[in-house]
């Protein structure tokens, strides 16, 4: 009888697959039981499901989203070059060539490849660089910084932090509150304003 049953860990194995289908986060127990981790892990990977927390300017709160991981030919796909470029190459978009610095209304500036909320209007100011510069992200969860030797120079690169989304750069050379500078490509992010978010 006990051989037809099915063990403790399958049963946990597909508690949890079931979880992650529908995007709920796990109970802290799965993450204690050695099988259902392995699992975790292997679904995760295959369904592109790793969970993070972003916060959420309409819903005003924090909120569990799966992370975004897309190949380059997929990106290309669905991206115009230069975007692509930009947010998947790690490029950059000419200086002054980004009509965002002229919004004026009140809204958020959103990544251009998965929607996350990055920046609102009221922290962006003129650097006079010729690129979106804000002097600081909408949460600390929303980005990822991120050492970047490239070019022989030390920088800091800024990325979407549910799709990996090359953003731009940080440095720390802004202006109050925070002194930093996050230099943006245009062309990685799109604007809503409040009205339509
Ligand atoms: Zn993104």
């Amino acid at each position: 009888m006990a051989g037809i049953l099915p063990s403790a860990d399958v049963i946990l194995g597909l508690v949890e697959l079931y979880l992650l289908v529908y995007s709920q986060p796990l109970p802290l127990f799965l993450y204690n039981n050695h099988w259902c981790y392995i699992i975790l892990l292997i679904f995760r990977e295959r369904l592109g499901m790793t969970n993070i927390q972003i916060y959420d300017v309409k819903q005003n709160k924090v909120v569990t989203v799966g992370k975004i991981e897309k190949s380059y030919a997929e990106w290309k796909n669905l991206l115009t070059e230069d975007v692509f470029d930009i947010t998947t190459n790690r490029g950059t978009e000419p200086p002054n060539t980004c009509l965002l610095g002229e919004v004026k209304e009140s809204g958020v500036f959103k990544c251009v490849r998965c929607g996350t909320d990055l920046f609102t209007n009221s922290a962006k100011f003129d650097s006079g660089t010729g690129w979106p510069s804000y002097y600081e992200p909408i949460s600390p969860l929303n980005v990822i910084e991120k050492n970047d030797n490239i070019l022989g120079m030390k920088r800091t690169e800024v990325l979407c932090a549910r799709c990996n989304s090359h953003l731009g750069h940080v440095f720390n050379d802004g202006p109050p509150p925070t002194g930093k500078r996050y230099c943006i490509n245009g062309l990685a992010l799109k604007f809503v304003s409040e009205g339509k978010l």
